[in-house]
């Protein structure tokens, strides 16, 4: 069961590569299922009808996307299984935009991310700015914590630790110095009957482990969770699907038998 349960398409902001495509593409490297999740960021990104003052990124365009996953779901399914999915940046003060957005349309699998705080972004490093890591990791977590007890419309928890992905390289252990939290937040996931999902990019971003961290892979099992996706957060053709056949090995080494994919928002379990 090969599958890619994180896929960019040109309907992100943050990637050009025409749906078609990445549903040819994945026919062509023998998977049998995918999830698209283009992305939707609201308070740094707008919708496609609303007013665009402050020349703002655009979400999704919801009507298209969601007909042109209708229409290759019908072309290509006698090769492939197309999953309709979204990846949500959620932020505490979004959170009613988000159920909105739930609400309106039908998906099989969303992911939680949280890409920025108090609109600003991680990947500009608008939020880390003048704060240690300390302070900047706290502030990531506590954030976390927050969506999480406040914001049930979704599936899995995205790349939990994905903030590493701009730190400096100067061996600020996070998992130690903020166990306690992550433990709540993880508590919090499988209470509600969520799960998380092993971001495969780590290694094209050549960081030193898995994404979440083995750690925190781990302490998730420990606590009883059951529900893992595996996705590429691929953006282009080079990295559809990349590295998830590896890295489900690796997660059968740490101790995991199941992963998950999702259909109408439900998991469906399959052996390692
Ligand atoms: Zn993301
Ligand atoms: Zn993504």
């Amino acid at each position: 069961m090969f599958c890619d349960y994180h896929v960019h398409t040109e309907f992100s902001d943050d990637s050009t590569y025409k749906m078609e495509d990445v549903i040819k593409d994945a026919i062509q490297l023998g998977m049998r299922e995918i999830c698209i999740t283009d992305h939707v960021d609201y308070g740094v990104k707008i919708d496609v009808d609303q007013p665009n003052e402050g020349n703002k990124e655009f979400n999704v365009d919801y009507y298209r996307y969601f007909s042109e996953l209708k229409r290759l779901k019908e072309k290509y399914r006698h090769q492939i299984v197309i999953k309709e999915g979204l990846e949500f940046g959620v932020q505490s003060h979004t959170i009613d935009q988000f159920n909105k957005l739930y609400n309106n349309f039908h998906l099989d699998f969303v992911i939680l991310s949280i890409h920025q705080v108090d609109n600003k972004e991680f990947w500009t490093r608008e939020f880390q700015n003048q704060s240690t890591q300390e302070e900047y990791y706290t502030a990531y977590f506590n954030e976390m914590y927050n969506v999480v007890q406040n914001f049930q419309n979704y599936s899995v928890l995205g790349h939990m630790d994905m903030l590493k992905r701009y730190d400096e390289k100067n061996g600020y252990d996070v998992f130690n110095q903020h166990k306690e939290m992550i433990t709540q937040i993880l508590k919090c996931v499988i209470e509600n009957g969520k799960g998380i999902e092993l971001n495969t990019s780590s290694i094209k971003y050549q960081l030193d482990d898995l994404m979440p961290s083995t750690d925190i892979l781990k302490l998730y099992l420990e606590l009883g969770g059951k529900i893992i996706t595996i996705g590429s957060d691929s953006h282009r053709k080079e990295d559809l699907g990349s590295h998830i056949k590896e890295l489900r090995k690796v997660l059968k080494d740490i101790g995991y038998t199941e992963f998950t994919t999702f259909y109408n928002m439900k998991p469906i379990f399959y052996n390692i």
